[in-house]
């Protein structure tokens, strides 16, 4: 029996561990580190709780060290994506049933083992499977996703305490129903976190889920899937799919019970698949939610008064950890011309000491890319820089896929705020750098705001108060979230509700109550305690 108001109270942020020289946590991440690497593992699909092995199978390798593999993973074909969203839909009215703290229990459960037993477990996963420092895998697949399912958890309390007004005769309540049909999490390589939330938030809200990880993070994702289950996750509830993009897509898009699409990764794959939804409208029984974060062409945009030191960081940090491949990376600058000819020097000489290699040798800044398509998508933008008189590579330009699939952090500075460079999402270590003149500083910021179809980060540098309003109000839809003299990536779950408009997504704002609205079909009861008896209204009696 329930007859009690449950809340989760708001959460502390996990703490960050530095792996400081002779921390108990670098000794342990490394010797979790060498026992992964000794290990090659075999990764089957989750269907129903069960593990299911289809032969058709490849591999997950290390993409700084790319011969090595960890894991043979094997993937759906339509038997089994058509088994998983069965399962799922099987499992729909128990765990709808289940009551929502018993729900919110198992992901605070899940975000307690990963605190815990699990953390280094899944920062070296993510760290070989994905090449992130141990810095950046510990701020993603520790941090991040413990931090999505504790303050998830604390939303979910808050929206449903969240009732309408009532009088003395008409009780009203909202019941924050979870979607009638089963929802697609799709998800990116880059962020382990992001691979467990798309998955964990609509579950929470009392969905059942198919997960079509990425291909390049399956070897972290698959860990996470194993966690969730071990926190009490019943079977069907969340269904582990590694298969091709596009065929799980015109299966699950054309299901009757198809009822939301939660989305990370590329605007052309989102395009596509609002497309494909839009033209299956007519077979479903609900308008399906369509959420999906995208791409980015995120900018720096400096005063001639800017702090150069803060400003130099920002546009290292910003470009280059995790090779630039953040969603929110700085990839594009516009710097003016009068502080230009000190921070160009700077930046040659700060990108020279930048060390580039194997995650393990944690003095490394940089690793490698994630893949080979990534690599070959990367050198063809720096050789069209090379055979280009609009632009000049000014550091990097190099790389080396001998071993693993390196390039060298690159900043190229271009002639036009048009240039190819400055407008396109190049997802690697590169930066391109607008120098503008100063007195243009107005006509650049139009240019900042107009020349790309994205709009998802942006940071701006200046120390005049008034300068920052100006630059504020000119960038208003040029980001979903605005950096004032920072970098623009590293957002925190409950302190940078994250995601940006116009090309960048549908700026939902994972980790807050704004995506979580999103998995609910809320219904309203009004209870009338005493009821008309008699249909007409005063004002219709004659006298
Ligand atoms: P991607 O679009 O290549 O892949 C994302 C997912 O979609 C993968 O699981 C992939 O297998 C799947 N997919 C590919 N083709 C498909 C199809 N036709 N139908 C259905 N699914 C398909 O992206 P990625 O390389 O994994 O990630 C990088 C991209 O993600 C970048 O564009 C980056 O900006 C974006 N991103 C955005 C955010 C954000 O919050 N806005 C966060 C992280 C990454």
């Amino acid at each position: 029996m329930y007859n009690a108001y449950f809340g989760v109270k708001k959460p502390e942020n996990e703490p960050v561990l530095s792996y400081a020289v002779g921390s108990i946590e670098r000794a342990k991440l490394k010797e979790k580190l060498n026992e992964l690497k000794q290990a090659e593992i075999e990764i089957p699909l989750i269907i129903g709780g069960k593990e299911v092995r289809t032969g058709n199978t490849a591999k997950c390798i290390i993409p700084h060290d790319k011969n090595h593999v960890l894991a043979t993973y094997h993937i759906a074909g339509k038997k089994e994506i058509e088994q998983a969203i069965k399962s799922a839909l099987d499992a729909r009215k128990e765990w709808e049933a289940m009551p929502w703290q018993h729900r919110a229990s198992i992901f605070l459960k899940a975000a307690e083992l990963l605190a815990g037993p699990y953390r280094y477990a899944i920062n070296a996963a993510t760290m070989l499977g994905q090449s992130k420092t141990a810095y950046q895998a510990e701020i993603d697949s520790a941090c991040e996703i413990i931090d999505f399912l504790r303050f998830n958890a604390h939303f979910m309390s808050q929206i449903y305490n969240e009732q309408p007004a009532s009088t003395n005769n008409a009780w009203n309540r909202i019941e924050y129903r979870p979607l009638e049909g089963f929802v697609l999490a799709v998800t990116p390589f880059n962020f382990t976190a992001i691979g467990g939330n798309l998955a964990a938030s609509p579950a929470m809200m009392g969905n059942v889920v198919v997960w079509k990880p990425s291909a390049a993070a399956i070897y972290s994702n698959y860990l996470l899937m194993k966690i969730f289950k071990e926190a009490g996750l019943p079977d069907g509830v969340i269904n582990f799919i590694p298969s091709s993009g596009s065929e799980i897509g015109s299966i699950a898009f054309s299901h009757k019970d198809f009822a939301g699409v939660h989305f990370t990764g590329s605007t052309e794959v989102f395009n596509t698949m609002w497309r494909s939804i839009g033209q299956n409208i007519n077979k479903y029984g609900s308008y399906p939610k369509i959420v999906g974060e995208t791409g980015g062409k995120d900018f720096v945009f400096a005063h001639m008064d800017a702090d150069i030191d803060s400003l130099r960081t920002a546009l290292i940090q910003g470009a280059f950890e995790f090779q630039g491949q953040k969603c929110s990376a700085a990839s594009r600058a516009y710097i003016p011309e009068s502080i230009w000819s000190s921070l160009k020097q700077q930046l040659i000489d700060e990108v020279s000491t930048i060390k580039m290699g194997d995650v393990e040798d944690f003095s490394n800044f940089v690793s490698a890319v994630i893949d080979k398509k990534s690599f070959d998508k990367i050198n063809e933008y720096i050789d069209y820089v090379k055979n280009s008189d609009d632009a000049t590579i000014i550091c990097g330009g190099k790389s080396d896929d001998s071993k693993g699939y390196f390039v060298q952090p690159t900043i190229i500075v271009a002639n036009s705020a048009h240039f190819k460079t400055m407008t396109e999402e190049i997802f690697g270590p590169v930066l391109t750098i607008y120098v503008y003149k100063d007195e243009d500083f107005d006509k650049t910021l139009n240019l900042c705001d107009e020349s790309t179809p994205y709009a998802l980060t942006g940071a701006i540098f200046s120390k005049d108060r008034s300068v920052l309003v100006k630059m504020e109000n000119a960038l208003k839809h040029s980001a979903g979230n605005l950096y004032i003299n920072d970098k623009p990536t590293g957002a925190v779950v409950g302190q940078q509700p994250f995601g940006g408009g116009r090309a960048s997504g549908t700026n939902d704002k994972a980790g807050s109550k704004l995506n979580l609205l999103r998995w609910t079909n809320p219904r309203v009861i009004k209870e009338t305690f005493v009821s008309p008896k008699d249909y007409k209204y005063p004002f219709m009696e004659s006298k």
